[in-house]
């Protein structure tokens, strides 16, 4: 693997409820380690995600984490370094090349922050993301200021921190027994990244309170594709003027044969968004046996399958359909299609992609029986709604 992220959920710390400690406190109806999880999830660079507990929260854990798969728990240890070391020692198998350490109390961390670092660690081995002081800076004891300091030479730092694992794994088994509390301490040489300032780690109850407006307009979402296949062959009986495909005209002598108007591209097109949203498919919906859909307009089956998506809270993205077929010839068509089809699917023409090719003489399309189409969809869909 290349990347793995260890989320770090086994402290106690300072309780500011009486029962409740800050990573399984709620942000408008997600726990807070929820949001922390759920941040390196949808990022494609993170291939594993660990997440170390305190053995006491094992049930409270796995229920916030429910929905969330491919998930490995470790148990945390006595220390934070030790807590970090178990994790370290039990990734060994996986044998990945960078590992992000992240504390599950700061759930507003975003993946741009989170690539900023993978990026980095091509030419370092050890990224932390820092935020400048914009306060002045006072040292102080015993009620008294006792130097003023110059800001602007300090730095906060921010987690996730990025390592290089073999790098990580060495230092921290070499030095077991001093209890440090920021990995990037056992580094000489720490590269720095421009941290987020909203990333905040929760520490009192206005900091719950602060991320629940900031965080409450941002839904997540996932994004998943759908696939869709038809095939229709040719009238040969009948001689004909044009065949329908992706909802237009196009000039042919042989029409398309079918219970419905036949139109293999929406037809392919629908079943793809049905797939995405996981609600059959075409034929279970609009039976070949029913006449209702006799020499239908396949329209009509795409805007049913766009108010499903539309129930589902969802938004297409884009499709990328193939025409399969020897003839007729595509590509006088094809930017007509494209349109009529993002006008249907209401999204712009540079959602949708039409591309076609034939299958060289062989088999029943290269016998010139019929058509196929395939089609692939993406849509954007709010996480567990
Ligand atoms: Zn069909």
């Amino acid at each position: 693997m290349k990347t793995i992220a260890i989320i770090l959920a086994s402290g106690i710390g300072k309780r500011f409820d009486k029962s409740i400690i800050k990573q399984y406190q709620y942000i408008n109806g997600k726990s807070v380690i929820f949001l922390s999880a759920i941040a390196f999830k949808s990022n494609p660079n993170i291939e594993k995600i660990i997440i170390v507990i305190n053995k006491k929260h094992n049930a409270i854990a796995k229920k916030c984490l429910s929905e969330i798969d491919n998930i490995d728990y470790v148990y945390g240890g006595s220390t934070r370094q030790k807590s970090v070391f178990n994790a370290l020692k039990f990734i060994n198998k996986y044998k990945p090349k960078y590992v992000l350490i992240h504390d599950s109390v700061r759930p507003n961390i975003k993946n741009i922050l989170i690539n900023k670092i993978i990026n980095k660690l091509k030419n370092h081995d050890a990224i932390i993301p820092v935020i400048s002081i914009n306060d002045a800076l006072k040292k102080t004891n015993n009620s008294k200021v006792i130097e003023h300091m110059d800001r602007t030479k300090f730095s906060l730092a921010q987690t996730p921190q990025g390592f290089n694992y073999q790098q990580l794994y060495k230092k921290h088994k070499n030095n077991l027994t001093s209890d440090i509390n920021d990995d990037s301490t056992l580094f000489q040489n720490i590269h720095y990244i421009k941290g987020d300032i909203n990333n905040i780690k929760i520490t009192t109850k206005n900091d719950l309170i602060f991320l629940e407006h900031k965080m409450k307009k941002e839904k997540i979402y996932i994004q998943i594709s759908g696939i869709g296949i038809d095939i229709h062959k040719f009238d040969t009986l009948n001689e004909a003027k044009f065949l329908v495909m992706g909802g237009i005209k196009i000039k042919h002598n042989k029409s398309l044969l079918g219970h419905s108007d036949a139109d293999v591209v929406i037809h392919a097109l629908v079943d793809s968004i049905l797939g995405t949203i996981s609600e059959g498919d075409i034929g279970n919906i609009f039976s070949d046996k029913d006449p209702k859909w006799k020499n239908a307009n396949s329209e009509i089956f795409l805007k049913h399958a766009m108010s499903l998506l539309k129930k589902h809270k969802c938004k297409l993205l884009h499709s990328d359909i193939n025409i399969i077929c020897e003839e007729p010839k595509i590509s006088p068509y094809r930017d007509k299609m494209k349109k009529n089809i993002a006008k249907l699917l209401f999204v712009s023409d540079k959602c949708v992609s039409i591309k076609a090719t034939t299958a060289e003489n062989l088999g029943f399309i290269g016998r010139k029986e019929g058509i196929m189409a395939q089609c692939i969809t993406t849509i954007s869909k709010p996480y567990n709604e």
